[in-house]
């Protein structure tokens, strides 16, 4: 049985005392909760601060990207010893955002992901289409192509401890959710691939998130699909009720 992952993803939102606040806000709703995996990803500026407000709870800490180098000049890049010295588990790697945005390719996709295995954190590697790539019945080539080539070379002992979420580009922070049906069909085609290019053991144990738009009201038929085993979650992470409400899926 796989055990659902369910992700806050603050993007470049709340400074830093608003940061506290809403952990605090968290931790008093859903510290001890157990029936799920929940994970923080805050900006880089608060992970000291709100990894020290969740100590002690079920909560765990994440961050947004890192860079696959060790040190050195790097200017503005944060590497994996720097998160895992202030408790982070997870890393998200190849967020549309970073690929529409900050060059992000299936290639840094790759090397990022080795480095967050390689040091010990655990990935959360997303991926999803365009609108027009779904509209002219790309979206699955477009997906599968980027789990293929973002995890290439990764062993199937590496696969056992990386998280996949799809994330349609056309759902983020739009309001529109896919459909569950539309959701769990991707889910479903992501883990045959996954069977094919690894093993039925590493696709079975395979937790994929979904993203986009989930909401409270979204969230209990989502969860109740075959193939979507938690959701990563960007604006309504932003308020402790209705991250809450989300991690207490029914
Ligand atoms: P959203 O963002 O929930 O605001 O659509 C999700 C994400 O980009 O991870």
């Amino acid at each position: 049985m796989r055990k659902a992952l369910i992700a806050g993803n603050w993007k470049m939102n709340k400074t830093d005392p608003e940061a506290v606040a809403l952990a605090k806000a968290l931790v008093a709703e859903v510290g001890q909760y157990d029936s799920c995996d929940i994970l923080l990803c805050p900006p880089f500026t608060s992970l000291k601060s709100v990894g020290e407000v969740i100590k002690g709870s079920r909560i765990k800490l994440g961050a947004q990207t890192m860079h696959w180098e060790k040190s050195g000049a790097f200017t503005g890049m944060i590497s994996a010893d720097m998160l895992k010295a202030l408790g982070c588990t997870y890393v998200i790697i190849g967020h549309s955002e970073q690929r529409q945005f900050f060059g992000e390719t299936d290639d840094t996709v790759n090397r990022r992901t080795r480095a967050v295995l390689a040091n010990g954190l655990l990935p959360i590697v997303c991926v999803g289409e365009f609108l027009e790539q779904r509209e002219a019945g790309k979206h699955e080539e477009i997906v599968k192509n980027q789990v293929v080539n973002g995890l290439k070379g990764l062993s199937n002992e590496e696969m056992k401890n990386v998280v996949i979420a799809y994330e349609p580009v056309w759902a983020i922070g739009t309001g529109k959710t896919a459909s569950s049906q539309d959701a769990d069909d991707m889910h479903a085609c992501i883990r045959s691939t996954v069977e094919k290019t690894w093993s039925r053991d590493v696709a079975d144990g395979l937790v994929i998130q979904y993203g986009g738009s989930v909401k409270p009201e979204t969230i209990d038929e989502q969860m109740s699909m075959p193939n979507i085993d938690g959701a990563l979650v960007g604006g309504a992470a932003l308020q402790a009720d209705s991250f809450a409400r989300i991690v207490k899926f029914q």
